[in-house]
């Protein structure tokens, strides 16, 4: 599928809302501190969660329009409130896209379609029961 050149600037924040699991390294936390001029430890504490025994992802918080996201997204902006520190799973999104962005594709069909804003199409995830083919997949970022 074609995907036209995306804005961030013109959008409402899909993949800092939509992913539950926003992958942060040792890197990125340490990144982290530094922008808030914090040790490594509170910055972790603050800003970080277990996923898994072996992952920690960024925490997450109420949101208007999504009901949650990341803790980081400005709520009424819609950006990232610490870019330059964002961690590297970000600064990687969406290199699948191809030089295209399939949410924003969504956000302005949408708009055309409904003429405006005063509709947005929300995307979000549900987990399916688990079977032999699913059990192993995940949503991460
Ligand atoms: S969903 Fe796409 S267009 Fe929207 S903020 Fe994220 S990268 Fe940018
Ligand atoms: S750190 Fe910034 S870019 Fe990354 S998910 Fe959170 S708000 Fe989005």
């Amino acid at each position: 599928m074609a995907t036209s050149t995306f804005n961030c600037l013109e959008c409402i924040g899909y993949c800092c809302a939509i992913y539950e699991r926003v992958k942060v390294t040792q890197k990125d936390i340490r990144r982290l501190a530094k922008h808030f001029q914090i040790s490594a430890a509170e910055a972790r504490e603050r800003f970080t969660k277990v996923w898994s025994p072996r992952e920690q992802v960024l925490r997450r918080t109420p949101d208007p329009i999504f009901g949650e996201s990341c803790i980081f997204q400005d709520p009424a902006k819609r950006l990232c409130s610490i870019y330059e520190a964002r961690p590297e799973t970000c600064r990687q999104w969406p290199s699948h896209g191809g030089g295209g962005c399939v949410y924003y594709d969504v956000l302005k069909f949408e708009e055309h379609q409904q003429g405006g804003r005063d509709f947005l199409p929300i995307v979000t995830f549900i987990q399916l029961p688990a079977t032999p083919s699913n059990a192993e997949k995940n949503h991460g970022k």
